[in-house]
Order: C-alpha cells, then sequence, then structure tokens
C-alpha cells in the first residue's frame, strides 16, 4: 500500500471517528456514532495491517481470535449494569496495552541508539499506561462492590503517592539519559507507576468515583496517543488525543457537575468512610412506609409530579414502567417532569441513556439546576432507585464522605415517596436522613414491580 493511499485512509478515519465521537453527544445519534466508531476502528486495524512491511501474520491472527471471542463473550453477556466496571476495565487494558508495545519497541530499537524523542514518547507511554492500568483495575473493583478495595486509607497516603510519582519520574529520566540501561529503568518506572495508580484511585470513593473513572479514560487516550510517537503512527497519535481530549472534558463537567477541583478530587483530604457517618438506626428511628395503593391515591389529585430516577432503576430495568407511569399521568392532565442528576446512575449520561430507550420525550428531562427551583411547587416528587444524588446531609453535614455534591432536592417537595427495596445504602454507603423526613414515604419493592403496582392502581381506582 502506498503510503499516499495509507494517509488518505487514515484521515478518513479520523474523520469517522469525530463524527462518531459527535453522534455520541446525544442519545438520539448514540447508536450511529457507535456505529461510526466501530467502522473507523475496523478501518484503522485493516489499514494498518495492509501498511506494514513485515509482520507474523500468525501472531496477528491469534491475537484478533483471542480478542474477537473476549469481546463477543463480554458483549455478549454483560449486565447491562455491569457496563460502568467493564468501560473501566476497558480503560485499564488499553493503559496496559501501551506498557507493553512501548516496553516491546524499546527493547527492539534500544541496541540502535533510538533518537532522544522515541525514548521520552516511550517513557511517557510507560508512565501513563501503567498508572491507567492499575488505577481502572481499582476502579473496576470499587464499582462492582468488592467490599475489601473500597474502605482502604491509612495516613501517610499522599506521602507514598508523592514518593511513587517521584520515583516513576526519575526513573522515566532515567530510560532518556541512560539509553543503554533504557529497558531495566523502563520496567522500573513502570513498577513505581504501578503501584501509584493503585493508591491514587484506592482511597477515592463516594461523590468523587464518576470524576476518577473520567479521568482514567482521558488517561488510556493519552497513553495511546505517546505510544503514537513511539511507533510513530500518526491515526493512534490523533485518536489517542480524542479520548484523552474528550476524556479531560468529561472530567471537567464532572468535576463542575459534583462542585469539586480536580487537585482536591486527587491530593484532597481523605474522606471519612461511611463506617464514620452517623448510626443507620438513629437516622432512621422514623422511617414511614407506604404501598402502590396509597401512592396511586396521592398520585390522582396531585398536578405536578417530578419521578427522580437513580442506579436502582437501571438494576430494576423499571425505565418502560416508568415511562407507561409518566404516559398516564400526562394523559390525565398532571405535569410530569424527570429530575436528571450528572452523576446518577454508574456512569455519565446513565440515566438519559436508560430514559431515552424508553422513549421518554427529552424535554421532559431537566437538569439538576432547572428542576431543583421546582420542587417546592411539586405535589409529589417519585425517587426510583436513587439514594445519594438525593441525600440531603450532602448540604448539611460537612464530615459526610458526599459533602459539598449538588443534590436534586426533593426533599423540599410536598410528599417524597422513594421507592427501594430496603434502607441499605447507595453507593457512597452512608445513610439518607430524607428517608425519614416528615414529608417522606417509603416503598420497599423492586423498582420495576413498585411503578407497576403504582400504575395497575391508578388503573383500577
Ligand atoms: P445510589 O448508588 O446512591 O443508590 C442506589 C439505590 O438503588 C440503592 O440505595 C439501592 O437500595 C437501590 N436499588 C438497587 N436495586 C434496586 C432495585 N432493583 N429496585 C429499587 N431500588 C434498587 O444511586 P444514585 O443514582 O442515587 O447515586 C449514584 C452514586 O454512584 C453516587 O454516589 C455517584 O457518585 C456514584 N457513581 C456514579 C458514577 C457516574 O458516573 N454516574 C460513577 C461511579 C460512581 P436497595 O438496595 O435498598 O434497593
Amino acid at each position: 500500500m502506498s503510503s499516499t493511499w495509507i494517509d488518505l485512509s487514515y484521515i478518513a478515519v479520523i474523520v469517522l471517528f469525530i463524527f462518531g465521537l459527535k453522534g455520541l453527544t446525544h442519545p438520539r445519534s448514540a447508536v450511529r456514532g457507535n456505529m461510526l466508531g466501530s467502522l473507523a476502528m475496523f478501518l484503522a486495524v485493516v489499514v494498518t495491517l495492509f501498511a506494514s512491511e513485515q509482520f507474523d501474520w500468525t501472531l496477528i491472527v491469534i491475537g484478533i481470535a483471542i480478542g474477537t471471542v473476549a469481546g463477543c463473550y463480554l458483549a455478549y453477556t454483560i449486565q447491562m449494569t455491569a457496563m460502568p466496571q467493564l468501560v473501566a476495565l476497558f480503560n485499564g487494558f488499553g493503559g496496559l496495552a501501551s506498557v507493553l508495545v512501548a516496553g516491546a519497541y524499546l527493547m527492539i530499537v534500544v541496541d540502535d541508539s533510538p533518537q532522544a524523542s522515541v525514548l521520552i514518547a516511550t517513557a511517557v507511554s510507560g508512565l501513563i499506561g501503567a498508572v491507567t492500568f492499575t488505577g481502572s483495575i481499582i476502579a473496576f473493583a470499587k464499582l462492582q462492590g468488592l467490599k475489601f478495595i473500597k474502605d482502604i486509607r491509612f495516613s501517610g497516603q499522599k506521602l507514598l503517592n508523592l514518593g511513587l510519582f517521584l520515583a516513576g519520574l526519575f526513573f522515566a529520566f532515567l530510560v532518556f539519559k541512560q539509553p543503554e540501561h533504557a529497558i531495566l529503568y523502563y520496567w522500573l518506572m513502570v513498577a513505581f507507576s504501578l503501584g501509584l495508580g493503585i493508591f491514587l484511585v484506592i482511597s477515592i470513593g463516594g461523590a468523587d468515583m464518576p470524576v476518577v473513572i473520567a479521568l482514567l479514560n482521558s488517561y488510556s487516550g493519552l497513553a495511546a496517543a505517546a505510544t503514537g510517537f513511539v511507533l510513530e503512527n500518526n491515526l493512534l497519535i490523533v485518536a489517542g488525543s480524542l479520548v484523552g481530549a474528550s476524556g479531560l472534558i468529561l472530567t471537567q463537567i464532572m468535576c463542575v457537575a459534583m462542585n469539586r477541583s480536580l487537585g482536591s478530587v486527587l491530593f484532597g483530604k481523605l474522606q471519612p468512610t461511611g463506617g464514620d457517618g452517623p448510626d443507620a438506626d438513629v437516622v432512621y428511628a422514623n422511617v414511614k412506609s407506604t404501598s402502590a395503593d396509597e401512592v396511586a391515591m396521592m398520585l390522582e389529585v396531585a398536578s405536578r409530579v417530578v419521578i427522580v430516577p437513580g442506579y436502582g432503576m437501571a438494576v430494576a430495568q423499571a425505565q418502560h414502567a416508568v415511562s407507561d407511569l409518566s404516559d398516564y399521568l400526562t394523559e390525565h392532565d398532571v405535569t410530569v417532569e424527570f429530575g436528571i442528576h450528572p452523576v446518577a446512575g454508574r456512569m455519565p449520561g446513565h440515566m438519559n441513556v436508560l430514559l431515552a430507550e424508553a422513549d421518554i420525550p427529552y424535554e421532559q428531562l431537566k437538569e439538576m439546576d432547572i428542576i431543583n427551583p421546582t420542587f417546592e411547587q411539586t405535589d409529589v416528587v417519585i425517587v426510583v432507585g436513587a439514594n445519594d444524588v438525593v441525600n440531603p446531609d450532602a448540604q448539611n453535614d460537612p464530615n459526610s464522605p458526599i459533602s459539598g455534591m449538588p443534590i436534586l432536592e426533593v426533599h423540599k417537595a410536598r410528599t417524597v415517596v422513594v421507592v427501594k427495596r430496603s434502607l441499605s445504602p447507595g453507593f457512597a454507603g452512608v445513610p439518607n436522613p430524607l428517608f425519614a423526613a416528615d414529608n417522606a414515604l417509603m416503598l420497599f419493592a423492586d423498582g420495576r414491580d413498585a411503578v407497576v403496582d403504582i400504575l395497575s392502581a391508578l388503573r383500577e381506582g
């Protein structure tokens, strides 16, 4: 393949990637965006294979076969609620690939006096890739709810992180400064960076997790871009930069949404764990429960209703039932809106995706800043499987792990019905005083069953 055709194909791939990313910015065009991205990646692989002058077909075929089997297995078997963990794993594997490719390349070229630029790119690729790999594995474990990972915090952690970072930088410098021992220094740098990834993410939890996930996503792109410089592959540089830049933008959006600065997420004070929070028995002393019939009676006389979805709606797959309830109420002259918190669920845009899947009109979805001033005029709020994003302690308790996180102020509505299966906490692991508020009623049930029962009661009533 001539270099002109390769470059032209790469430009086409890059344009497809950009249109794919653009498509992902709206639920309506997200599927098309995904298809364009997949097509671009397929073309990228094919063109790169044909562009290479020498490679071992057997190894390539074995690699593609393993990747295809693993990818298809995961895509077909993964639960929708486990998607964020899968994304975290993919980020991590991207980082690991950068470490291995840059390391392997260094081993090939080290005896031929590689240029300083190649050595620097190799070190950057290995350093960021290794942090991304272990950081993402820890993020995966936290999203998976593995308790032994969630609570690891100790004093001196920041100092340790600083030490690991400086050690990583030192060996990265030696890779460039003393190329004759570059391989040894490279793997030492990788070892310290792997440690840094673990200890950087292990103490972060609660409201800060979404920021970390977005940041790791960005790191995986930056590592790939650095690998592009190592291999002198323009496509990898551009594609990695696209991932890095979009991840950074998402990180910024998440920081603003969570009212946090990036510095305070990564280097801020260690937040107390859920175990240090208020005693759940005390908080929940006056909880009142209700039934689907009672909720239906309240809805019959309501004129404005807001539905607040959370992670539990995803677990219960209640979005279609919620959509049916919303349609019924709208047909009966009730104003129905949805309050969308930017970090509800387990990935950015999680609720938007689910509600779009259930064909709920976009006009009904209201962002936090828009919906919050309306709660005082709302007759009934139905919280479906949300917890942390409606926890008033984020505003009232400075020691809470979610302190400072903006919330949906559902407690200001006339009545709040909270649909969940028990009083167990959400992701941040803290009790929620909303459940015991004077105007709150708990409907203990699976999210989907509860909404279906409310609708049946409305229809029968
Ligand atoms: P939470 O995790 O705070 O709470 C979810 C609630 O859903 C639980 O209390 C659970 O209670 C309930 N639930 C689970 N299954 C069901 C079911 N089948 N039916 C009904 N209810 C159910 O969710 P939120 O959406 O309020 O908050 C998201 C949290 O996740 C925040 O802390 C955020 O920081 C964090 N996070 C968000 C990410 C993002 O990008 N969006 C990424 C990583 C973390 P019960 O078991 O009693 O039913």
